[in-house]
């Protein structure tokens, strides 16, 4: 049975949504198709499987494939690849996170046409890409069905797990800003991974930090772990037990101390237990929290562990 009807490939985002509008609702925007493809393929059982009367493809989309710095601001389009992020010296400097995320996505085939769009689209709390747009305090420039264009905070994309704020049937997902890494600030990306697994983590997480003048104090904190709830979210309350205090094991531990108290992972019946994932907050935390204040401190950073593609 065939999946769709017509295949579009717009130039512009003008053009996508007039197309999606002329669907009304009968067509869904694809990216690198690596979700989507596999939801269409097994989402319902065959028998109500209806074809879609179009796709359309977002990738030839130009101000959708750039990464620039403009106005103060890094922006990264929606159809920027995993692998364009791995390889971008910008990225690896100003978001070394998004870039230690993007690099662990899947296998290469994967990251070499799965984009950051599509991994934020699809709404998992546990999308790699989006645990470190998050903790970046990125913001979505949204193209709606009806004309409107806005900015977003991240955390105001997602309604439940798979489910987005970005309707991808008549909404366009088209970039994420934030701000380059400055001086004093550094960021990372940890995950723990099933040995065999390619897709999705047991557990992530992104640090951001930025030092005070003398590099001995917490002066800002942003991190992001996932999945730990239904939609990404920051954990607001080991950033406060950051925030102010003097970088060292004291701090890591009471930190780590107010982690175990207050995130509460879910069991999964394909990654890990609650109890498991739990554990594996405190070694996250340990190998992300150090690393992005070592970046902070020298103002080098080398993005860790990404894969090859
Ligand atoms: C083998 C395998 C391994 C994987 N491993 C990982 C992993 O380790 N970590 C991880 O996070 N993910 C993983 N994934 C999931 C997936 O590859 C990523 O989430 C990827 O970033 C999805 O991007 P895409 O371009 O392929 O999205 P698509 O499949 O094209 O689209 C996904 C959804 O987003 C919508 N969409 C896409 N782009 C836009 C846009 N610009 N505007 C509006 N809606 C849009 C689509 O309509 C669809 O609903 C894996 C997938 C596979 C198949």
């Amino acid at each position: 049975m065939h999946l769709w009807e017509t295949y579009h490939t717009p130039n512009t985002v003008e053009d996508a949504i007039s197309l999606l509008t002329s669907y009304a609702g009968g067509a869904r925007i694809i990216a690198g198709g690596t979700d989507l493809l596999i939801d269409l393929q097994y989402g319902e059982p065959t028998h109500r499987r209806q074809p879609l009367g179009a796709l359309i493809d977002v990738t030839r989309i130009s101000e959708m494939t750039r990464i620039e710095a403009r106005d103060g601001w890094l922006v990264v389009g929606a159809a920027v690849t995993h692998t364009a992020v791995v390889q971008s010296a910008l990225l690896e400097q100003a978001a070394t996170c998004l870039v230690e995320s993007c690099g662990v996505v899947g296998g290469p085939q994967v990251r070499n046409v799965g984009t950051l769009g599509g991994n934020v689209a699809h709404a998992l709390p546990a999308g790699d890409g989006t645990t470190s747009l998050v903790a970046l305090d990125a913001q979505a420039d949204v193209a709606r069905g009806d004309g409107r264009r806005e900015w977003l905070p991240m955390t105001a994309l997602f309604r439940g797990p798979g489910i987005s704020a970005v309707d991808s049937k008549r909404d366009v997902l088209v970039a994420f800003r934030f701000k380059p890494r400055a001086e004093r600030e550094g960021s990372a990306f940890k995950r723990i991974m099933r040995p065999q697994g390619v897709a999705l983590p047991i557990l992530g997480c992104a640090v951001w930090v930025r030092l005070d003048d003398r590099h001995e104090y917490y002066e800002d904190a942003r991190i992001c772990m996932g999945p730990v709830g239904p939609v990404p979210v920051r954990a607001t309350t080991v950033e406060q037990a950051l925030i102010g205090q003097r970088v060292g094991e004291g701090t890591l531990a009471r930190a780590v101390a107010v982690a175990y108290e207050t995130i509460e992972p879910r069991t999964s019946k394909y990654r890990a237990t609650a109890e498991y994932r739990s554990y594996m907050v405190e070694t996250l935390l340990r190998r992300a929290l150090p690393l992005a204040v070592e970046r902070a401190r020298t103002g080098v950073a080398h993005a860790e562990g990404v894969g090859l593609g």
